[in-house]
């Protein structure tokens, strides 16, 4: 299936060998020419000659955002300045800006990563592409833009928001493929919506990136412009950007290019690698990038691996969708509870509005409890609250192993964001 950008093996058996090869290379040149992987390396006592198989890896020191912050302006540096040819910059959440910087050949191998989403996403010359992401020192918009044009789509780089410019283009080009965040999707969406365009565009897919999307935003998207392919990019700039993966159209989770990189699925508490089909923190070892390379870099991001070859007949390995990040973890007698695991249960029951609470609260018995408080979703009445609890504390349940009380609220009651809305409130006392 792919043609122009395909995996650079032919068989499952040989990904192991090419991921050792790529391993060791790293190892050898983070050594050789980066004080900071050099120090880790030596206290961590590993040297290079002893990466020989793909076990090794887990002897190796790990990498984290705060040796990024304490190595500003350019930390992992592992090549001579004059060979960066690109700066990219993330603000973070917390602190200093991170900047990554990239060679040439590190520009190139994203370029070609990200030319395989567009020919997974089953695009062709033909397509016209309209990028709506934030160019500059961002990375989506130097990676949707450069990667289309290597593809060989026509490209319109529309950048974001300006809606109006948005329907123009989408209108007078008859755009087929739209490229923006989940937020910027949903704009659009409503904004064509509202303007009854649908019937007059010639829109075939969209193409989301650089955040994290929730099964209802994609939902109401789909719905909205009247599009079957949503496609969603998972994103990091320390692993070069968007475009290290792409969802698999058949709806089974997302492939990621295990030839560019290895990622390793760890509990965020003893990072021990964690079962098939767990949850677990997003660990990255680049296998090919030169001026900044990543060993075992904790992403902080959650996710859990989809195990089994894939039906769409693609042998790049599978991950399930973003779940949230391990900072945000709580700890509720014994078990860990993720945010994005409350949203999966209630995106799959029928009634349940998109908005709740998690509340976790310590009573005079001394016991835990956790609450939920859920709105119902619009077109739902009263008379479903009890039916509609039961079926939500029975999924959370069956799929976090605790029990919960859940409360039914009228749709539109919990306070809303245009920023992140806080939906956990831990308010045990330690
Ligand atoms: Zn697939």
């Amino acid at each position: 299936m792919l043609r122009r950008f395909p995996p650079k093996y032919a068989t499952p058996e040989e990904l192991p060998a090419l991921q050792l090869k790529g391993l060791q290379w790293t190892v050898a040149h983070a050594f050789r020419n980066s004080p900071f992987y050099r120090r880790r390396l030596t206290a961590a006592g590993v040297s290079p000659s002893d990466i020989r198989t793909l076990e090794d890896l887990a002897r190796l020191p790990f990498t984290t955002a705060e040796d990024l912050r304490d190595g500003y302006p350019l930390p992992l540096l592992s090549v001579e300045p004059r060979e960066i040819v690109r700066i990219h910059s993330s603000s973070g959440t917390t602190g200093k800006r991170k900047i990554l910087c990239y060679t040439r050949k590190d520009i190139d191998d994203w370029l070609h990563m990200f030319a395989r989403c567009y020919e997974m996403a089953g695009l062709s010359p033909e397509d016209r592409v309209q990028i709506c992401v934030g160019y500059g020192l961002w990375t989506a918009g130097a990676g949707f833009q450069l990667g289309a044009e290597k593809f060989g789509a026509m490209t319109i780089p529309a950048g974001p928001g300006n809606l109006d410019l948005q329907c123009t283009f989408l209108l007078d080009l008859q755009t087929t493929v739209i490229c923006c965040t989940a937020s910027m999707g949903l704009l659009l969406a409503e904004e064509i919506h509202a303007r009854g365009l649908r019937g007059r565009l010639n829109l075939k897919k969209v193409i989301m990136g650089a955040e994290r999307t929730s099964e209802a935003t994609v939902a109401a998207i789909k719905d909205l412009l009247g599009v079957k392919e949503v496609y969603d990019i998972p994103g990091l700039t320390e692993l070069y950007g968007p475009g290290t993966g792409l969802s698999c159209a058949h709806e089974a989770g997302i492939h990621y290019w295990a030839d560019y990189y290895i990622l390793e699925l760890l509990d965020p508490d003893t990072l021990a690698p964690v079962g098939p089909g767990e949850i677990g923190e997003m660990v990255y070892t680049t296998l090919g990038k030169e001026a900044a390379p990543l060993i075992r870099y904790r992403s902080r991001d959650l996710t859990r691996l989809v195990e089994g070859a894939c039906p769409c007949g693609c042998i790049l390995p599978r991950h399930d969708r973003i779940l949230g990040r391990s900072d945000d973890m709580v700890v509720f007698r014994g078990v860990n509870i993720y945010p994005g695991q409350v949203d999966e249960v209630l995106s799959r029951v029928d009634g349940a509005g998109s908005e709740h609470q998690v509340l976790f609260e310590r009573r005079e018995d001394g016991k835990d409890y956790m609450a939920l408080k859920v709105e119902r979703s619009g077109h739902i009445g009263e008379s479903a609250d009890i039916p509609l609890s039961r079926a939500i504390a029975g999924e959370i349940k069956r799929n976090l192993m605790v029990s919960c009380s859940v409360e039914i609220l009228p749709h539109g009651t919990l306070p809303r964001s245009e920023k992140k809305t806080r939906r956990v409130f831990d308010n045990r006392r330690y």
